[in-house]
């Protein structure tokens, strides 16, 4: 793990967060700078830089967490009306925290194109 990930030290818990849901494999956190009134983070404990870098021992990784997402749904308060789910991969996808994320955003009506 890259020594100064902020993600992995989330992971670690070296820096606390609030955690809404957490496993051994992911960590669910609320995002510090939110765009919606529902924003938060999904990040696997596994440091991956971006999608690019997922290598074929991560799909079920990934299918864990994207289950996990859609079952958080109700709790997060989100299940009714939907919400988006974003993964930003590198410079076209306005990537700044280089340790694969989703984002989870509802609680409002989301505009189409993004920015
Ligand atoms: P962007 O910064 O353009 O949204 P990313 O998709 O890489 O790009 O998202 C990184 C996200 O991480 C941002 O939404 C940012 O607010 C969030 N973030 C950065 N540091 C923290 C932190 N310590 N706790 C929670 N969220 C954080």
């Amino acid at each position: 793990m890259p020594q100064e990930c902020i993600f992995c030290k989330i992971a670690t818990k070296e820096i606390p967060v609030a955690a809404l849901y957490e496993d051994e494999h992911m960590v669910v956190f609320p995002d510090i700078n939110p765009v919606a009134p529902i924003h938060v983070l999904v990040i696997p404990k596994k440091h991956i830089a971006n999608l690019l870098e997922l290598s074929p021992e991560d799909a079920s990784l990934v299918g864990h967490i994207v289950f996990t997402i859609s079952q958080l749904a109700p709790q997060l308060g989100i299940a009714e009306d939907g919400f988006r789910l974003v993964v930003n991969t590198k410079d076209n996808g306005g990537q700044t925290v280089h340790h694969l994320h989703w984002h989870v955003l509802g609680g409002r009506f989301m505009t189409w194109p993004p920015g």
